[in-house]
């Protein structure tokens, strides 16, 4: 009876979460002949989404976008003399066969060189899209070498959720939001604010020349004057977008790492779901800013017919210096694991799990960032994932609060 009752809370508990936020999934496909390091491009990817997730939660949003499938767009499908504008139109159209390959997903992120100083396109969405191409993956385009954020401009880290947010119908300016409202009675308040603390909300055209600490987004009740309303914009028009493509819903590998002082390495483990084919799973580790962090090379881990977990490693000589060039930025080192038909759910924290390298920053010892235990290798299955996924999002949302703190005293030393 206990028992029967504890269910039954865990499934309404579960139940109320899965209607009050939207997934939109989203795909990302970089041009392979264009030089980007692969590992900070999907870190970044990762590290974009979980970044504009959770500052859509704390500002008010009931969505998140969560990642789906990762491909590339080679030399042959768009040339490498293509930019994250022409990048666009070719996924947008102006060739088919790109089109037709980038339709993943509710959104789909090319990933191409910047045009100047333009470091992202989105397709224009205006009410009426929701109505002529209810089912049409929507298109972006995103600048390589930028979304894991800049050491001047650490708001870039949202460069990604901006260009979302535009894929979803918001605008930069009060001037062009009425342009969304084709059909009379909707929405005209998808534009930016200047917010209480003077900076422009995150959908406005300038605002990612900022630190990531600046950044709301209109509506939010530090961003509130001006008209604008993304927040409410966003909310109604999420489940929309959610809705465009089928859930793939495969975010189901899970890595683990631990340090071996035998071998001086981290072993990484991957775990899967699906065991019924062979897979070539890539493992990708990157840290820091996008312009003075690092990325590793990919590296395969083959899983067999039948095999749930398989492992590979990486010297603490080769992760040290990605960990020296994350030290005291607002990255860490992560690692995602992409599979044929299995995803990583988030970018697990290697640092988390490191006690012998000491970071330079004085005062602030390693540990204190430390978490208990990643979300990313929760494991489990049915229920007992979800609750300990919130659990340990509440861990991991304190972590990242006081690690925002820290990251305050040091701008002002
Ligand atoms: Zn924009």
């Amino acid at each position: 009876m206990n028992k029967n009752l504890l269910v039954g809370l865990v499934s309404s508990l579960l139940s109320a979460t899965a209607y009050s936020a939207t997934t939109i999934e989203v795909s990302a496909f970089y041009q392979s002949g264009s030089g980007f390091n692969v590992s900070q491009e999907i870190v970044g990817v990762y590290r974009s989404l979980e970044n504009i997730n959770e500052l859509m939660a704390e500002k008010g949003i009931n969505a998140e976008f969560k990642p789906t499938y990762f491909g590339t767009l080679s030399d042959s499908e768009v040339a490498p003399t293509e930019n994250v504008f022409s990048g666009l139109q070719y996924m947008r159209g102006l060739d088919a066969a790109v089109e037709a390959k980038t339709d993943v997903g509710d959104i789909a992120i090319g990933i191409f060189p910047r045009l100047g100083s333009d470091y992202g396109f989105a397709q224009l969405i205006r009410d009426n899209t929701f109505t002529n191409e209810p089912n049409e993956t929507r298109k972006m385009a995103i600048a390589g070498g930028a979304s894991m954020g800049l050491s001047n401009y650490s708001a870039f880290v949202y460069l990604a959720g901006h260009e979302l947010l535009h894929a979803v119908g918001a605008v930069h300016e009060e001037a062009t939001a009425i342009n969304f409202n084709t059909q009379g009675d909707s929405r005209e308040d998808g534009f930016a604010n200047i917010c209480d603390n003077g900076h422009q909300s995150l959908i406005g055209a300038s605002s990612l020349y900022t630190d990531k600490e600046n950044i709301s987004i209109a509506g939010a009740t530090d961003c509130s004057v001006g008209g604008g309303d993304v927040v409410g914009f966003v909310n109604q028009y999420a489940p929309l977008v959610g809705t465009i493509a089928a859930e793939r819903n495969n975010r189901t590998l899970t890595v683990s790492a631990s340090e071996n002082m035998n071998t001086q390495s981290f072993d990484i483990n991957i775990t899967r779901t699906d065991t019924s084919a062979a897979d070539i799973i890539r493992v990708y580790i990157a840290g820091g800013y996008s312009d003075t962090g690092a990325g590793l090379t990919p590296i395969d881990v083959a899983f067999g017919v039948g095999a749930v977990t398989a492992s590979t490693s990486v010297f603490f000589d080769d992760i040290y210096p990605i960990f020296d060039a994350a030290d005291g930025t607002d990255q860490s080192t992560y690692i995602v694991a992409l599979g044929d038909s299995e995803i990583s759910d988030s970018a697990y924290d290697l640092l988390s799990v490191n006690t012998q390298w000491t970071s330079a920053q004085v005062g602030e010892p390693d540990d204190q960032i430390k978490d208990s235990e990643d979300a990313g290798s929760g494991g489990g299955s049915g229920g007992a994932l979800g609750i300990w996924t919130l659990l340990l999002m509440t861990i991991a949302g304190t972590r990242r609060y006081l690690k925002n703190v820290k990251h305050h005293h040091r701008h002002e030393k």
